[in-house]
């Protein structure tokens, strides 16, 4: 309370939490936190919804370490309702989109396709797509001594249906693994009681399948995932669909969230969808904040101007640090059972935990994000570095992005006949970071082995502590924060997991 009472912002390097007492290993620090009033993930995490953060395979990744994926809304309703749908179907291990080709495609299709795909097992059904009858598959066997006639239609060369070793659907993974260990082949398809393709499953797949036992699920144990959509009447149409597909949680995106607009949605959706849980923001005040909660807000997004790829405190003058926005949300919503997510402006452990010590529940990452495998887009090199695109959805790019419809604009409350754009956010890249399954294990860990440092036996106990005085914070200079990072040194690598 000393910390932030005075009329200064202060950001999460201005500060640090100084240590308690251990009586407990780094792996027993419980990391369940509540995203919502009525929703708990396994891990604080959430991934923002950027178009380069957050499509299904994100959010897939996200939800099997116990955090959430929140699917971005710059794409049609269809498209994004489809990524939903995409994650609620899930199922770890199998392929529920395999690329399919038809009989009379030609060997010449299946190298191409490999070469786009990087795969060469495709099941044939009937006109070459998912759900129709299964005829046989073509793999890198099939056509291994065939490049030379490329004209070759695949009926001549696939391995017919009759002789092939398929499952019925309804078929576990267990199962499928023995099936797959005992007849040796590399693809088992899946088919319904009709013959149909319903999906298919990869040797290689199982191979390196992990269990995830910390997965975020809902009750059908399917994995949670959210999404985001604007406040315009166009989006009353895109909640439906998305509700429809199976969305655990809603996100109003907006850069400043204290308007009427939000107010009206958050009122509607209540109204509507009353088993959906919606998330407000953004908000930095405690009165906007107010507004949204008096609304009937399920928890808030906090933070304006703190993200890597934003401008928005230089160009609107308007904004706050994060370190202050957060702790003074949190400890206003707190007062009515309203968790509070930090978003932006994280850039390794230590912030996440700064955020959970200053009263957040969970935080909601991008650049940290961006870049792996996971995050939509393809990697390209420049000055041999493996980069992928990171850009903030208030850029003019994402602004003007052609199957947007105007949603990242409307987040920045902009129209589509609007003379001039005023952009609050940079269009860039970020260096490969390989895949979420790796990194997200790394963060949770990291937690882990500082809230130990800080004798704090769970994230809700970091908390608890916050408020109950135990937790110290102490203030750190300029000099204190040169002294804390890596000095004196001609070179060094600095490797983080
Ligand atoms: P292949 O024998 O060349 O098909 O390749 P592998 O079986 O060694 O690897 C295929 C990898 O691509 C696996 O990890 C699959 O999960 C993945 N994959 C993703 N989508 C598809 C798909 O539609 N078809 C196939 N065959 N693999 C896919
Ligand atoms: P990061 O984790 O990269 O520091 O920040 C990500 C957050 O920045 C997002 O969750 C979102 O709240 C915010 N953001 C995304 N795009 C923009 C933008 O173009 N301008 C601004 N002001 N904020 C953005």
């Amino acid at each position: 309370m000393e910390l932030f009472a005075r009329t200064e912002g202060l950001t999460y390097n201005d500060f640090l939490l100084l240590p308690g007492y251990i009586d407990f290993e780094a792996e027993a620090v419980g990391l369940s936190s509540r995203l919502t009033r009525r929703l708990s993930i396994k891990a604080p995490l959430v991934s923002t919804p950027m178009d380069t953060v957050t499509e299904a395979d994100m959010a897939v990744a996200m939800a099997l370490c116990g955090g959430i994926g929140i699917i971005h809304h710059n794409c049609t309703p269809d498209y994004q309702a489809n990524e939903v749908l995409k994650v609620k179907k899930y199922k770890h291990g199998f392929i529920r989109d395999p690329v399919c080709m038809g009989p009379q495609d030609t060997v010449a299709d299946v190298l191409a396709a490999k070469k786009k795909n990087g795969f060469t097992g495709y099941p044939v059904t009937e006109r070459g797509k998912l759900g129709e009858k299964l005829l046989g598959i073509v793999t890198s066997r099939d056509i291994d001594f065939r490049e030379k006639s490329p004209e070759l239609t695949l009926d001549n060369v696939m391995t017919p249906v009759h002789t092939m070793i398929t499952a019925k659907s309804g078929i576990t993974l267990e199962q499928a693994n023995s099936i797959l260990e005992k007849s040796k082949k590399g693809k088992l398809p899946i088919v319904n009681e009709a013959g149909e393709l319903v999906a298919l499953i990869a040797r290689t797949d199982l191979k390196k399948a992990r269990s995830y036992p910390d997965a975020s699920k809902d009750l059908n144990k399917q994995l949670l995932v959210g999404a985001a959509i604007g406040t315009r009447i166009e989006d009353k149409l895109r909640l439906k669909m998305l509700v429809d597909s199976g969305v655990d949680v809603i996100i109003i995106d907006s850069s400043q969230g204290n308007s009427v607009f939000q107010v009206d949605m958050i009122k509607y959706i209540k109204k509507n969808y009353p088993n959906v849980d919606v998330i407000g923001g953004n908000v930095v005040t405690r009165r906007q904040a107010k507004n949204l909660i008096d609304a009937g807000v399920d928890a808030l997004r906090v933070g304006m101007g703190s993200g890597s790829i934003c401008i928005t405190q230089e160009v609107m003058a308007c904004g706050c640090p994060q370190a202050t926005a957060v702790y003074q949300v949190a400890s206003y919503a707190r007062q009515f059972d309203i968790p509070v997510i930090a978003d932006g402006g994280i850039q390794s452990v230590g912030h996440i935990v700064k955020s959970l010590a200053l009263g957040a529940s969970t935080v909601m990452m991008g650049s940290l994000l961006a870049g792996t495998s996971e995050a939509p887009g393809e990697y390209f090199f420049s000055d041999g570095v493996r980069l992928k695109k990171y850009r903030g959805m208030g850029s003019l790019e994402a602004m003007e992005h052609k199957d947007g419809k105007g949603s990242a604009m409307s987040r920045y409350f902009h129209n589509e006949s609007d003379k001039h754009r005023v952009a609050q956010g940079v269009s860039g890249s970020i260096v490969d970071k390989g895949s979420v399954l790796r990194f997200l294990p790394y963060l949770k860990s990291g937690i882990q082995h500082s809230c130990q440092d800080i004798g704090a036996k769970s994230v809700t106990d970091l908390q608890k502590m916050t408020y109950s005085g135990e937790l110290r914070f102490m203030r750190r200079t300029h000099s204190a924060q040169i002294e804390g990072n890596v000095h004196g040194l001609f070179s060094y690598e600095k490797r983080l997991y």
